[in-house]
């Protein structure tokens, strides 16, 4: 078994003539939360993408437990254990809690009849494990951004993640829902998830994350523990000067 759950080697991509990532190496061990940080166009969306399936690199290697894939689909992220939770959350606004949560396993196992009683045993059982209660027949579109988050962080230990990632997941929360956040991200590294968490704000990243890598203009430019990192550093590694040059 390889000491990576995901291992990006060298990446690159281009959109047309417009670089967006140059040669980028990321590795993602089980169960370790890892910062990836960067500003606007830094190419953070980007390599999530190619994580999902969604784009394909135009150079470098993808390996998973240490195993090449290369022309990675969607489906195939997904069946690998990747998960991503985007900034929209890709949530059914017009259903209920349980049913978005319970729609995958429904859809895999095929049934043509719905069992509402299992529907909210498995909702229920998805957000137990993240520690939180819910009203599972509010329609999801009723729901603060918060509790739209939740939703979909509880989809996604559903559907047996072992690698969940999130968009800059804190840009619409209060303090008090990060500290939330925080909370249930702590939860699931517990049971053995690891989730790669992309943020440009730097105080989250230093209490959050063990691991730091830091993108700029599509290139990595800093990566190792959290530990080596305060914030001057981290503002350096992701504009390229000191705040005081400004
Ligand atoms: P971030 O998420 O760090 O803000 P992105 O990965 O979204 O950065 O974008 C990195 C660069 O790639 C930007 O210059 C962006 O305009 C460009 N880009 C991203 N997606 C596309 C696309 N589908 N077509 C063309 N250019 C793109
Ligand atoms: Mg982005």
């Amino acid at each position: 078994m390889s000491e990576h759950l995901l291992e990006l080697k060298n990446i690159g991509k281009r959109f047309g003539g417009l670089v967006a990532l140059d040669a980028v190496s990321l590795a993602i061990k089980p169960g370790e939360i890892h910062c990836l940080a960067g500003e606007n166009g830094s190419g953070k969306s980007t390599i999530i993408k190619i994580m999902a399936g969604v784009y394909q690199p135009s150079d470098g290697e993808i390996l998973i437990d240490g195993k090449p894939v290369s022309g990675m689909t969607p489906a195939q992220s997904v069946q690998h254990g990747i998960q991503v939770i985007y900034q929209d959350f890709s949530l059914f606004g017009n259903l209920t809690v349980a049913e978005n949560l319970a729609l995958n396993t429904l859809l895999l196992e095929g049934k043509r009849t719905v069992n509402w009683r299992r529907v909210r045993e498995l909702a229920e059982k998805a957000l137990a494990r993240l520690g939180v209660t819910m009203d599972l027949d509010a329609d999801v579109e009723t729901l603060p951004t918060s509790g739209k988050q939740i939703v979909a962080i509880a989809r996604a230990v559903m559907a047996d993640a072992r690698l969940i990632i999130m968009d800059e997941p804190t840009t619409a929360l209060t303090r008090h829902e990060v500290d939330a956040l925080f909370r249930i991200v702590r939860d699931i590294q517990a049971q053995g998830i690891a989730v790669l968490f992309v943020s440009h704000k730097m105080r989250e990243m230093l209490e959050i994350s063990e691991r730091l890598t830091v993108l700029r203009n599509g290139k990595k430019v800093a990566e190792g523990p959290i530990g080596d990192f305060d914030e001057p550093a981290i503002t350096r590694a992701m504009t390229g000067h000191d705040l005081t040059d400004q």
